[in-house]
């Protein structure tokens, strides 16, 4: 559902209300159009879905568009967002070839009269080439780009150099070899998002049983595609360690984004390798896509684990500090930026399966301390990762490359 600005005044205070108004009046009638390639299933269609309506609501006339690709293309960029997480790719002339005329028949077909074109990740990177180029153009990239395949980086620099400005999510990932300007802009969570407005125990009782959910013992839950940067087969290791000392269940939430045909293998292996732990209902495996249990599982969580190998920012941890849960989180990429360790929740080396653990049944043994951390984490959220924060940036940015 569509939000309005003014709704947002229960987070933030009246002189920064006052401010982001006055900082959007400078763009009234100014036209912006943000690309992507889904509309849901992970951080960046999260994103968008709440900042487009607010852009608009605001005063900016903010378009979204969506790359379409055949499943050939999606097996690619996917092959390509891993080789920018620090994989190798293969990278043929063919799937040079189907990246690039994907995104030159997006361009026939997709007209930009804009002042103002984003760019979301590397599924629609190139686009830029196949336009007659009359406005600043920003690519923001969600994902941790510091150890990339240079072969890849190499091709796709070509393209990132026609960019006005590239914005990623933490100072590490700000690139020493590109000439271009590079911001640094922190994503954040909508707080009005079905996923993370307040929900009364009746509602989550209700989700939980719909999902076949027990709540009879402490749930420890990732909530993050079935993705290997994501880690599952680690958090099972994690949960087996854990279940030799406390009596609890393990709830792995992820749904299939349209964009990551990776997915699916991903959840097969896993559902294959746990098969006698989810007969007996101590790992519970879900894929649905549902925002309202989400947010009922995160809530009901003892402890919320993220153990990602990569994350280049990870709003599955944001989504969890809102709620004041204690998070057990790998210390890497944004998630680093989010968690201070001991202070709002813990950070633990993304291979160390012992610490994990380590953490977790301390918590789960100290129920105060959980308590404490997750007050933290909540008034970090509130000052630093708001979608109210993230609007206002791109209003400053916008303002600064189209009329400065
Ligand atoms: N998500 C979801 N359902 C799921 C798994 C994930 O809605 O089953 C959402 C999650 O709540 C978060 C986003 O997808 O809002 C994931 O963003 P994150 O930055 O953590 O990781 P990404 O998927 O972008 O790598």
């Amino acid at each position: 559902m569509a939000h309005k600005v003014e709704e947002y005044t229960q987070f933030v205070s009246d002189t920064e209300m006052c401010e982001l108004y006055k900082a959007a009046r400078r763009l009234y009638g100014t036209r912006v159009v943000h690309t992507n390639s889904s509309y849901y299933g992970g951080g960046v269609a999260e994103i968008l879905s709440a900042l487009v309506p607010l852009m608009n609501d605001i005063g900016i006339m903010t378009g979204w568009r969506l790359l379409r690709g055949s499943p050939d293309f999606f097996d690619i960029t996917k092959k390509f967002h891993n080789a920018l997480q620090g994989d190798s790719v293969n990278l043929t002339e063919m799937k040079k070839k189907i990246y690039v005329q994907t995104n030159v028949d997006f361009a026939t077909y997709n007209h930009i009269n804009h002042d103002c074109v984003i760019v979301h990740d590397p599924q629609p990177l190139p686009s830029i080439k196949f336009y007659r180029k009359t406005q600043p153009w920003i690519w923001r990239v969600h994902i941790d780009l510091s150890k990339p395949d240079e072969t890849l980086w190499d091709f796709l620099k070509h393209y990132v150099l026609k960019y006005d400005v590239l914005i990623v999510s933490s100072e590490k990932y700000i690139r020493r070899d590109l000439p271009l300007e590079q911001r640094v802009i922190h994503p954040a969570i909508d707080p009005l998002d079905p996923k993370n407005i307040f929900l009364d125990e009746k509602t989550i009782d209700k989700y939980l049983k719909k999902f076949r959910i027990p709540t009879d013992k402490p749930l420890i839950c990732q909530i993050s595609r079935f993705d290997k940067w994501k880690d599952p087969e680690g958090v099972v290791k994690v949960f087996k360690i854990i279940k030799e000392k406390i009596d609890c269940r393990l709830v792995l939430c992820g749904s299939m984004a349209t964009d990551d045909p990776e997915s699916y293998q991903t959840f097969e292996r896993l559902r294959k390798n746990t098969n006698h732990l989810t007969k007996n209902g101590d790992i519970i495996l879900i894929t649905s896509e549902n925002n309202i249990l989400v947010n009922a599982l995160q809530r009901t969580a003892a402890v919320i684990i993220q153990k990602s190998l990569r994350e280049g920012f990870g709003l599955t941890v944001t989504e969890a500090l809102w709620k004041e849960k204690p998070v057990v989180a790998s210390k890497v990429g944004g998630i680093q930026l989010q968690i201070k360790d001991g202070e709002n929740g813990f950070l633990v080396a993304p291979d160390d399966t012992h610490a994990f653990a380590d953490k977790i049944i301390e918590i789960l043994k100290t129920p105060k301390l959980g308590v404490m951390l997750g007050k933290k984490g909540k008034q970090d959220v509130k000052k630093k990762f708001l979608i109210t924060r993230l609007l206002r940036d791109y209003i400053d940015l916008i303002h600064e490359l189209v009329h400065a």
